[in-house]
Protein backbone atom coordinates (compact mmCIF):
# COMPACT_ATOMS: atom_id res chain seq x y z
CA UNK A 1 0.00 0.00 0.00
CA UNK A 2 1.60 3.72 -1.52
CA UNK A 3 2.25 5.85 1.85
CA UNK A 4 1.00 9.47 1.87
CA UNK A 5 1.52 12.34 4.09
CA UNK A 6 -1.98 12.94 5.05
CA UNK A 7 -2.99 10.05 7.29
CA UNK A 8 -6.39 8.75 7.10
CA UNK A 9 -8.51 6.31 9.27
CA UNK A 10 -11.71 4.63 7.86
CA UNK A 11 -13.40 1.27 7.48
CA UNK A 12 -12.66 -1.35 5.33
CA UNK A 13 -13.68 -5.09 4.33
CA UNK A 14 -10.70 -6.96 3.99
CA UNK A 15 -12.57 -10.46 2.18
CA UNK A 16 -15.91 -11.25 1.03
CA UNK A 17 -17.66 -11.94 4.25
CA UNK A 18 -18.30 -7.66 3.63
CA UNK A 19 -17.42 -7.15 7.68
CA UNK A 20 -16.12 -3.29 7.81
CA UNK A 21 -13.12 -2.70 10.33
CA UNK A 22 -10.78 -0.03 11.26
CA UNK A 23 -8.64 0.75 8.97
CA UNK A 24 -5.41 3.16 8.71
CA UNK A 25 -4.10 4.01 5.89
CA UNK A 26 -3.20 7.67 3.85
CA UNK A 27 -4.05 10.03 1.21
CA UNK A 28 -1.92 11.83 -1.40
CA UNK A 29 -0.80 15.65 -1.09
CA UNK A 30 -3.22 18.45 -1.64
CA UNK A 31 -2.13 19.03 -5.56
CA UNK A 32 -2.78 22.27 -7.02
CA UNK A 33 -6.35 20.69 -8.71
CA UNK A 34 -6.80 19.62 -5.58
CA UNK A 35 -9.57 19.94 -2.56
CA UNK A 36 -8.91 17.96 0.94
CA UNK A 37 -12.41 17.46 2.84
CA UNK A 38 -12.70 16.78 6.05
CA UNK A 39 -15.80 13.80 6.38
CA UNK A 40 -18.83 14.78 8.05
CA UNK A 41 -21.86 12.09 6.73
CA UNK A 42 -21.41 9.16 4.34
CA UNK A 43 -24.41 7.25 3.14
CA UNK A 44 -24.34 3.72 2.96
CA UNK A 45 -25.59 2.67 -0.73
CA UNK A 46 -26.33 -1.25 -1.52
CA UNK A 47 -23.61 -0.32 -3.87
CA UNK A 48 -21.21 -0.57 -1.01
CA UNK A 49 -23.10 -3.72 0.29
CA UNK A 50 -22.93 -5.34 -3.10
CA UNK A 51 -19.30 -4.47 -3.36
CA UNK A 52 -17.79 -5.01 -0.03
CA UNK A 53 -19.52 -8.98 -0.67
CA UNK A 54 -17.83 -8.82 -3.91
CA UNK A 55 -21.06 -9.64 -6.04
CA UNK A 56 -19.85 -8.40 -8.90
CA UNK A 57 -16.56 -9.90 -9.10
CA UNK A 58 -14.88 -6.61 -9.56
CA UNK A 59 -13.56 -5.92 -5.49
CA UNK A 60 -10.03 -5.94 -4.28
CA UNK A 61 -9.70 -5.74 -0.92
CA UNK A 62 -8.77 -3.75 1.27
CA UNK A 63 -11.87 -2.23 0.40
CA UNK A 64 -12.91 1.35 1.74
CA UNK A 65 -16.52 1.92 0.60
CA UNK A 66 -18.62 5.20 0.48
CA UNK A 67 -19.63 7.61 -2.11
CA UNK A 68 -21.86 9.41 -0.90
CA UNK A 69 -20.12 11.81 0.97
CA UNK A 70 -20.54 15.46 2.55
CA UNK A 71 -17.94 17.61 4.25
CA UNK A 72 -16.03 20.77 4.80
CA UNK A 73 -13.21 21.82 2.62
CA UNK A 74 -9.87 22.01 4.67
CA UNK A 75 -7.22 22.51 2.15
CA UNK A 76 -7.18 24.25 -1.41
CA UNK A 77 -4.48 24.08 -3.79
CA UNK A 78 -3.07 26.95 -5.82
CA UNK A 79 -5.57 26.27 -9.04
CA UNK A 80 -8.85 26.21 -6.51
CA UNK A 81 -10.79 28.78 -7.31
CA UNK A 82 -14.24 26.88 -7.21
CA UNK A 83 -13.96 26.48 -3.15
CA UNK A 84 -12.51 27.97 -0.26
CA UNK A 85 -11.55 26.00 3.37
CA UNK A 86 -14.94 25.80 5.35
CA UNK A 87 -17.09 25.48 2.58
CA UNK A 88 -19.70 22.63 2.68
CA UNK A 89 -19.15 20.29 0.03
CA UNK A 90 -19.92 16.86 -1.33
CA UNK A 91 -18.32 13.73 -3.64
CA UNK A 92 -20.15 11.29 -5.26
CA UNK A 93 -19.61 7.92 -6.92
CA UNK A 94 -16.49 9.03 -9.48
CA UNK A 95 -13.53 11.48 -8.26
CA UNK A 96 -11.78 11.60 -11.93
CA UNK A 97 -12.09 10.54 -15.58
CA UNK A 98 -9.85 11.08 -18.92
CA UNK A 99 -11.92 14.55 -19.40
CA UNK A 100 -10.82 14.65 -22.86
CA UNK A 101 -12.97 11.91 -24.76
CA UNK A 102 -16.92 12.50 -25.96
CA UNK A 103 -18.70 12.10 -23.13
CA UNK A 104 -16.58 13.78 -21.00
CA UNK A 105 -16.41 17.09 -23.71
CA UNK A 106 -20.30 16.55 -23.01
CA UNK A 107 -20.00 16.72 -19.00
CA UNK A 108 -21.73 12.87 -18.78
CA UNK A 109 -18.35 11.78 -17.15
CA UNK A 110 -20.01 8.66 -15.55
CA UNK A 111 -19.95 7.21 -18.73
CA UNK A 112 -16.19 7.55 -19.77
CA UNK A 113 -14.42 4.31 -20.21
CA UNK A 114 -11.45 5.74 -18.32
CA UNK A 115 -13.65 7.19 -15.03
CA UNK A 116 -12.23 6.75 -11.76
CA UNK A 117 -14.61 5.78 -8.67
CA UNK A 118 -14.37 6.94 -5.45
CA UNK A 119 -13.31 3.55 -4.29
CA UNK A 120 -11.89 0.63 -5.55
CA UNK A 121 -10.59 1.84 -8.65
CA UNK A 122 -7.10 2.77 -9.89
CA UNK A 123 -6.05 6.47 -9.42
CA UNK A 124 -3.83 8.34 -11.79
CA UNK A 125 -1.13 7.88 -9.99
CA UNK A 126 -1.55 3.89 -9.97
CA UNK A 127 -2.89 3.75 -6.04
CA UNK A 128 -6.38 2.25 -5.12
CA UNK A 129 -9.23 5.28 -4.31
CA UNK A 130 -10.13 4.88 -1.24
CA UNK A 131 -14.30 5.92 -0.35
CA UNK A 132 -16.11 7.97 1.90
CA UNK A 133 -16.36 5.53 5.38
CA UNK A 134 -13.06 7.69 6.09
CA UNK A 135 -12.37 10.61 7.98
CA UNK A 136 -10.89 12.92 5.11
CA UNK A 137 -10.61 12.82 1.13
CA UNK A 138 -8.80 14.38 -1.38
CA UNK A 139 -10.22 14.91 -4.55
CA UNK A 140 -9.54 17.13 -7.65
CA UNK A 141 -11.57 20.26 -7.57
CA UNK A 142 -14.08 19.74 -11.04
CA UNK A 143 -15.13 16.52 -8.80
CA UNK A 144 -16.27 18.08 -5.56
CA UNK A 145 -19.53 19.43 -5.80
CA UNK A 146 -21.30 22.58 -4.00
CA UNK A 147 -23.92 21.77 -0.93
CA UNK A 148 -27.03 24.85 -1.44
CA UNK A 149 -27.72 26.04 1.57
CA UNK A 150 -31.16 24.40 2.68
CA UNK A 151 -29.57 21.22 1.36
CA UNK A 152 -28.70 19.70 5.46
CA UNK A 153 -25.09 17.94 5.36
CA UNK A 154 -26.56 14.61 7.07
CA UNK A 155 -30.17 13.84 4.66
CA UNK A 156 -28.41 15.39 1.65
CA UNK A 157 -25.23 13.13 1.61
CA UNK A 158 -27.50 10.52 -0.15
CA UNK A 159 -28.64 12.70 -2.55
CA UNK A 160 -24.73 12.64 -4.20
CA UNK A 161 -25.49 8.62 -5.54
CA UNK A 162 -29.42 8.05 -4.51
CA UNK A 163 -30.24 11.30 -6.16
CA UNK A 164 -28.64 11.89 -9.39
CA UNK A 165 -28.87 8.14 -9.96
CA UNK A 166 -32.45 8.46 -10.32
CA UNK A 167 -32.65 12.47 -11.35
CA UNK A 168 -30.37 11.60 -13.98
CA UNK A 169 -32.44 9.11 -16.13
CA UNK A 170 -35.37 10.83 -15.17
CA UNK A 171 -34.17 13.86 -16.95
CA UNK A 172 -32.99 12.19 -19.81
CA UNK A 173 -36.22 9.74 -20.54
CA UNK A 174 -38.40 12.55 -19.62
CA UNK A 175 -40.15 11.68 -16.58
CA UNK A 176 -40.37 15.35 -16.36
CA UNK A 177 -43.72 15.83 -17.47
CA UNK A 178 -46.69 16.92 -15.33
CA UNK A 179 -49.34 14.82 -14.83
CA UNK A 180 -47.34 11.60 -16.42
CA UNK A 181 -47.85 8.72 -14.10
CA UNK A 182 -44.41 7.13 -13.01
CA UNK A 183 -44.32 3.59 -11.30
CA UNK A 184 -40.73 3.18 -8.62
CA UNK A 185 -40.36 0.19 -8.30
CA UNK A 186 -38.13 -0.72 -4.94
CA UNK A 187 -38.66 1.70 -2.24
CA UNK A 188 -34.87 2.24 -0.88
CA UNK A 189 -32.49 4.61 -0.67
CA UNK A 190 -32.68 5.18 -4.81
CA UNK A 191 -36.50 4.53 -4.64
CA UNK A 192 -37.64 6.78 -1.96
CA UNK A 193 -35.51 9.71 -3.47
CA UNK A 194 -37.12 8.97 -7.08
CA UNK A 195 -40.56 9.31 -5.50
CA UNK A 196 -40.02 13.09 -4.04
CA UNK A 197 -38.33 14.25 -7.31
CA UNK A 198 -41.49 12.90 -8.94
CA UNK A 199 -43.40 14.81 -6.96
CA UNK A 200 -41.67 18.12 -7.56
CA UNK A 201 -41.55 17.41 -10.74
CA UNK A 202 -45.70 16.93 -10.88
CA UNK A 203 -45.84 13.41 -11.70
CA UNK A 204 -48.51 10.86 -10.41
CA UNK A 205 -46.33 8.24 -8.58
CA UNK A 206 -47.43 4.73 -7.92
CA UNK A 207 -44.53 2.76 -5.50
CA UNK A 208 -44.36 -0.94 -6.44
CA UNK A 209 -42.76 -2.77 -3.25
CA UNK A 210 -42.52 -6.29 -1.97
CA UNK A 211 -43.02 -4.75 1.94
CA UNK A 212 -46.55 -4.09 2.54
CA UNK A 213 -45.47 -2.86 5.66
CA UNK A 214 -43.44 0.60 3.76
CA UNK A 215 -47.34 1.28 2.53
CA UNK A 216 -48.64 3.83 5.29
CA UNK A 217 -45.11 5.91 5.25
CA UNK A 218 -45.10 6.01 1.29
CA UNK A 219 -48.53 7.33 0.73
CA UNK A 220 -48.18 9.66 3.90
CA UNK A 221 -44.71 10.85 4.40
CA UNK A 222 -43.04 10.41 1.24
CA UNK A 223 -46.37 11.67 -0.65
CA UNK A 224 -46.60 8.58 -3.17
CA UNK A 225 -50.45 8.47 -5.06
CA UNK A 226 -50.49 5.13 -5.01
CA UNK A 227 -48.43 1.89 -3.53
CA UNK A 228 -48.79 -1.73 -5.14
CA UNK A 229 -47.90 -4.27 -3.92
CA UNK A 230 -45.46 -6.34 -6.63
CA UNK A 231 -46.76 -9.78 -5.03
CA UNK A 232 -50.11 -9.13 -5.02
CA UNK A 233 -52.40 -10.40 -7.81
CA UNK A 234 -55.18 -7.71 -7.46
CA UNK A 235 -52.96 -4.64 -7.07
CA UNK A 236 -50.83 -5.60 -10.29
CA UNK A 237 -54.73 -6.16 -12.18
CA UNK A 238 -55.69 -2.52 -10.87
CA UNK A 239 -53.02 -1.14 -11.85
CA UNK A 240 -52.47 -2.78 -15.31
CA UNK A 241 -51.61 -0.50 -17.87
CA UNK A 242 -51.79 2.60 -16.47
CA UNK A 243 -47.89 4.00 -15.99
CA UNK A 244 -46.47 6.20 -18.64
CA UNK A 245 -42.57 5.28 -17.05
CA UNK A 246 -41.26 3.00 -14.20
CA UNK A 247 -38.10 3.48 -12.86
CA UNK A 248 -36.44 -0.03 -11.32
CA UNK A 249 -34.44 0.51 -8.63
CA UNK A 250 -34.86 -3.46 -7.63
CA UNK A 251 -31.03 -4.80 -6.59
CA UNK A 252 -31.91 -8.42 -6.53
CA UNK A 253 -32.75 -10.63 -9.61
CA UNK A 254 -36.56 -10.21 -10.18
CA UNK A 255 -39.33 -10.49 -12.96
CA UNK A 256 -40.22 -8.12 -15.52
CA UNK A 257 -43.39 -9.36 -16.56
CA UNK A 258 -45.27 -7.85 -13.94
CA UNK A 259 -43.85 -4.61 -14.28
CA UNK A 260 -44.17 -4.82 -18.10
CA UNK A 261 -47.63 -5.12 -17.52
CA UNK A 262 -48.09 -2.17 -15.77
CA UNK A 263 -47.03 0.18 -18.10
CA UNK A 264 -49.18 1.61 -20.70
CA UNK A 265 -48.31 1.50 -24.73
CA UNK A 266 -45.25 3.23 -25.41
CA UNK A 267 -43.94 2.98 -21.87
CA UNK A 268 -40.39 3.23 -20.82
CA UNK A 269 -39.15 1.14 -18.29
CA UNK A 270 -35.31 2.13 -16.69
CA UNK A 271 -33.27 0.08 -15.01
CA UNK A 272 -30.93 1.48 -12.39
CA UNK A 273 -30.87 -1.15 -10.02
CA UNK A 274 -27.78 -3.30 -10.46
CA UNK A 275 -28.43 -7.49 -9.86
CA UNK A 276 -25.60 -9.62 -9.84
CA UNK A 277 -27.20 -12.01 -11.91
CA UNK A 278 -28.87 -11.32 -15.40
CA UNK A 279 -32.35 -10.63 -15.76
CA UNK A 280 -34.95 -12.63 -17.59
CA UNK A 281 -36.59 -10.32 -20.16
CA UNK A 282 -40.18 -11.18 -21.66
CA UNK A 283 -40.14 -10.32 -25.57
CA UNK A 284 -44.09 -10.44 -26.02
CA UNK A 285 -45.38 -7.77 -23.46
CA UNK A 286 -42.37 -5.26 -24.90
CA UNK A 287 -43.04 -5.66 -28.78
CA UNK A 288 -46.99 -5.86 -28.71
CA UNK A 289 -47.25 -2.93 -26.31
CA UNK A 290 -44.12 -0.79 -28.40
CA UNK A 291 -42.55 -1.00 -24.94
CA UNK A 292 -38.81 0.51 -24.30
CA UNK A 293 -36.42 -1.16 -21.67
CA UNK A 294 -33.18 1.61 -20.89
CA UNK A 295 -30.36 1.58 -18.26
CA UNK A 296 -28.74 4.59 -16.73
CA UNK A 297 -25.88 5.23 -14.55
CA UNK A 298 -25.35 8.20 -11.89
CA UNK A 299 -24.92 11.42 -13.80
CA UNK A 300 -22.29 13.60 -14.61
CA UNK A 301 -20.48 16.73 -12.37
CA UNK A 302 -22.72 19.07 -14.12
CA UNK A 303 -26.18 17.25 -13.39
CA UNK A 304 -25.33 16.52 -10.26
CA UNK A 305 -24.71 19.53 -9.26
CA UNK A 306 -28.23 20.84 -10.94
CA UNK A 307 -29.71 17.85 -9.30
CA UNK A 308 -28.39 19.06 -5.83
CA UNK A 309 -29.52 22.90 -6.48
CA UNK A 310 -33.01 21.08 -8.06
CA UNK A 311 -33.04 19.62 -4.37
CA UNK A 312 -32.31 22.58 -2.16
CA UNK A 313 -34.98 24.89 -4.58
CA UNK A 314 -37.65 22.02 -3.71
CA UNK A 315 -36.76 20.83 -0.19
CA UNK A 316 -35.77 17.85 -1.44
CA UNK A 317 -33.45 15.69 1.01
CA UNK A 318 -33.02 11.71 2.01
CA UNK A 319 -35.41 10.03 4.61
CA UNK A 320 -32.29 9.30 7.24
CA UNK A 321 -31.16 6.45 10.20
CA UNK A 322 -28.08 7.95 11.07
CA UNK A 323 -25.78 5.71 13.08
CA UNK A 324 -22.50 6.07 14.50
CA UNK A 325 -19.46 3.99 12.83
CA UNK A 326 -19.44 1.25 15.16
CA UNK A 327 -23.05 0.32 14.21
CA UNK A 328 -22.16 -0.22 10.12
CA UNK A 329 -22.09 -4.17 9.89
CA UNK A 330 -25.18 -4.61 11.83
CA UNK A 331 -26.97 -1.67 9.14
CA UNK A 332 -25.54 -3.78 6.72
CA UNK A 333 -27.25 -6.78 7.62
CA UNK A 334 -30.71 -4.93 7.47
CA UNK A 335 -29.95 -3.36 4.56
CA UNK A 336 -29.65 -6.70 3.16
CA UNK A 337 -33.47 -7.30 4.28
CA UNK A 338 -34.68 -3.85 2.62
CA UNK A 339 -34.81 -3.12 6.35
CA UNK A 340 -34.08 0.37 6.42
CA UNK A 341 -36.15 3.87 6.36
CA UNK A 342 -34.58 5.15 4.01
CA UNK A 343 -30.93 5.38 3.75
CA UNK A 344 -28.29 4.91 6.39
CA UNK A 345 -26.00 7.71 7.19
CA UNK A 346 -23.28 7.09 8.93
CA UNK A 347 -22.43 9.99 11.36
CA UNK A 348 -18.43 9.90 10.44
CA UNK A 349 -17.30 13.02 12.06
CA UNK A 350 -18.61 12.46 15.40
CA UNK A 351 -17.83 8.97 15.55
CA UNK A 352 -14.86 7.75 13.71
CA UNK A 353 -12.29 8.51 15.81
CA UNK A 354 -13.82 6.76 18.42
CA UNK A 355 -13.82 2.80 16.95
P1 LIG B 1 -31.86 -0.40 -1.28
O1 LIG B 1 -31.91 0.80 -0.42
O2 LIG B 1 -31.52 -1.71 -0.70
O3 LIG B 1 -33.26 -0.48 -2.06
C1 LIG B 1 -33.55 -1.50 -2.98
C2 LIG B 1 -35.01 -1.88 -2.82
O4 LIG B 1 -35.29 -2.92 -3.78
C3 LIG B 1 -35.37 -2.49 -1.49
O5 LIG B 1 -35.66 -1.55 -0.50
C4 LIG B 1 -36.60 -3.31 -1.84
O6 LIG B 1 -37.73 -2.43 -1.90
C5 LIG B 1 -36.31 -3.76 -3.26
N1 LIG B 1 -35.85 -5.15 -3.28
C6 LIG B 1 -34.79 -5.68 -2.64
N2 LIG B 1 -34.68 -7.00 -2.89
C7 LIG B 1 -35.68 -7.29 -3.71
C8 LIG B 1 -36.10 -8.49 -4.35
N3 LIG B 1 -35.45 -9.66 -4.15
N4 LIG B 1 -37.18 -8.45 -5.17
C9 LIG B 1 -37.84 -7.29 -5.35
N5 LIG B 1 -37.49 -6.13 -4.75
C10 LIG B 1 -36.42 -6.14 -3.96
O7 LIG B 1 -30.82 -0.18 -2.49
P2 LIG B 1 -30.39 1.20 -3.21
O8 LIG B 1 -29.21 1.76 -2.51
O9 LIG B 1 -31.59 2.00 -3.46
O10 LIG B 1 -29.80 0.61 -4.57
C11 LIG B 1 -30.65 -0.10 -5.47
C12 LIG B 1 -29.83 -0.71 -6.59
O11 LIG B 1 -29.32 0.35 -7.41
C13 LIG B 1 -28.61 -1.50 -6.15
O12 LIG B 1 -28.47 -2.63 -6.99
C14 LIG B 1 -27.44 -0.55 -6.40
O13 LIG B 1 -26.23 -1.23 -6.65
C15 LIG B 1 -27.95 0.12 -7.65
N6 LIG B 1 -27.31 1.42 -7.93
C16 LIG B 1 -27.09 1.72 -9.22
C17 LIG B 1 -26.53 2.94 -9.56
C18 LIG B 1 -26.34 3.29 -10.99
O14 LIG B 1 -25.48 4.12 -11.29
N7 LIG B 1 -27.14 2.77 -11.89
C19 LIG B 1 -26.17 3.85 -8.55
C20 LIG B 1 -26.46 3.51 -7.23
C21 LIG B 1 -27.03 2.29 -6.92
P3 LIG B 1 -39.17 -2.90 -1.41
O15 LIG B 1 -39.01 -3.27 0.03
O16 LIG B 1 -39.99 -1.69 -1.63
O17 LIG B 1 -39.57 -4.05 -2.29
ZN1 LIG C 1 -24.40 4.40 -4.72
Amino acid sequence: MAEFKQKAFGLAATDTSGVLSPFHFSRRDNGDDDVTIKILYCGVCHSDLQSVKNDWELTQYPIVPGHEISGVVTKIGNNVEKFKVGDRVGVGVLVNSCRTCDVCQQDLESYCPKMIFTYNSTDKDGTTTYGGYSDTVVVDQHFVLRFPENVPSDAGAPLLCAGITVYSPMKYYGMTEAGKHLGVAGLGGLGHVAVKLGKAFGLKVTVISTSPRKRDEALNKLGADAFVVSTDASDLQAATGTMDFIIDTIAAVHSLAPLLSLLKMNGKLVTVGLPDKPLNLPIFPLVSGRKMIGGSEFGGIKETQEMLDFCGKHGIAADIELIRADEINAAMERLAKSDVRYRFVIDIGNSISNL
